[in-house]
């Protein structure tokens, strides 16, 4: 049982002694306690279906038994910063992790989180290219640094940050892109920016193959290879942000831009890699990395032991357990379920995504395509409280985002679906 305070004792120290802008999902906070797989149990002991553990990168399941001995043998042994002295968990980490990627990117560079990963990606490209224009896309998030936030192309997340040098290209976004789901089309526009916008040279194009914190859009097919060739021309690096997607989530692939069928030159990680533990990382080639070797470069946390051990756990466990497989099987299952809901229900405007990483947008019009925000935020209520935890998204907050940890069953998809049904039905 549950001793400690109470939700209204840990709302009253919250809002006395942690950030203002701090927000949580629901109008009633939940208090997690505990977790245990796809489950999360709250104070009295109630449990919880988890589909959003992706979002705090829950590859296989909360508090997996070989990711916690990993932590635990690890943090028994020794902890420490990653510099300085030798130890094999790092460098055994790498080596695993070089081997899920495309074979000339095997240097890995390791950090504490995403917004890192990226933010280190975009120097290394501009030291590279000797070029300053960075090239994203408009909904895309990237992280909360001034490089990261720059890059990221929606106002919600952006505070007075200086962008210079940064051109946000038209997102092609299938649902509601002027092209629809013609990515060549929507290609154009990063040629076009090029020679607009910039001297002709740019340092890097970065992007998500599927935009998570925007709503889970899924890049128009067709639409990576062309404008990776436009990049290459201009003298850039393309940047493949797999923070969200990447991991086996998108079940398909290991990665998402394998989908795309385009090689990046960097490829950015983290949430997924370890399972909840501060992790993230930068894969490149030899040629790239080596522009680190010009000054020193150091990061105290970036790959630790406890928490490349922790990686290394994370990736056995997603083959031992064929979470990849499972991703694919089980998040088609559910794709499939939550579009005969857009059939039943006219507020349903669109089911979208890959394997473990689904939208579903909540429109009045489906003409008009008016995002309907109040009823989106009640039915992640009312979910709740039927025990299943689901996220929201995208630029108008009307798009549940659902990604569960990669052991999510048939079962607990087919529960999700009746509790989303049940919910859509009472609005
Ligand atoms: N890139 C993507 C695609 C993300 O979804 C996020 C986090 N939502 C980040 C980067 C930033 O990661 P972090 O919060 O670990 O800094």
């Amino acid at each position: 049982p549950y001793n400690g305070p109470t939700v209204d004792e840990i709302m009253a120290k919250r809002k006395a002694y942690l950030s203002p802008s701090l927000f949580h999902l629901y109008k009633k906070p939940l208090n997690v306690v505990d977790g245990k797989r796809q489950y999360l149990f709250d104070d009295e002991g109630r449990r919880y279906l988890d589909g959003f553990g992706g979002i705090a990168t829950v590859g296989c399941g909360h508090c997996h038994p070989d990711v916690v001995e990993a932590i635990v043998n690890q943090t028994k042994r020794l902890q420490h910063s990653t510099v300085l002295y030798l130890n094999s968990a790092i460098a055994d980490f790498a080596e695993a992790l070089a081997s899920k990627l495309p074979s000339d990117l095997n240097v890995v560079l390791f950090t504490n989180s995403g917004t890192e990963a990226n933010e280190l990606a975009l120097m290394m490209a501009k030291l590279y290219t000797g070029s300053h224009d960075i090239i994203s896309l408009r909904n895309g998030y990237h992280g909360n640094a001034a490089g990261t936030m720059g890059a990221t192309g929606q106002s919600v997340w952006k505070y007075n940050v200086v962008q210079s040098g940064t051109h946000h290209a038209l997102n092609p976004d299938p649902y509601r892109g002027v092209f629809g789901s013609d990515g060549e089309k929507y290609a154009k526009d990063v040629q076009d920016l090029i020679e607009y916008g910039t001297s002709g040279n740019v340092a890097a194009f970065v992007s998500e193959t599927i935009q998570g914190v925007g709503g889970i859009v899924e890049l128009a097919p067709g639409y990576l290879p062309p404008v990776y060739s436009s990049i290459k021309k201009a003298g850039g690096l393309c940047i493949a942000d797999e923070v969200q997607a990447g991991f086996a989530r998108t079940g398909s692939h290991f990665w998402s831009f394998e989908a795309q069928g385009v090689t990046p030159d960097i490829v950015t990680m983290a949430k997924g890699i370890g399972n909840g533990i501060p992790l993230g990382a930068v894969v490149t080639t030899p040629e790239i990395a080596k522009v680190l070797t010009r000054r020193n470069y150091f990061n105290t946390f970036g790959g630790n032991p406890v928490c490349t051990a922790a990686g290394l756990a994370v990736l056995r466990v997603i083959e031992k357990e064929n979470l990849q497989e499972n991703a694919h099987v089980v998040g088609s299952y559910l794709k499939d379920r939550l579009t005969a809901l857009k059939n039943k229900y006219e507020i349903i405007g669109d089911v979208r995504g890959r394997g473990f990483m689904l939208g579903v947008e909540l429109v009045t019009d489906r003409q008009q395509k008016t995002p309907a925000k109040a009823e989106t935020a009640h039915v992640l209520d009312q979910m709740k409280e039927l025990g299943v935890l689901i996220g929201r998204g995208g630029i108008y907050s009307n798009v549940f985002r659902i990604t569960p940890p990669l052991c999510f069953t048939k079962e607990d998809a087919d529960f999700l679906v009746d509790a989303m049904d049940y919910s859509v039905s009472k609005t």
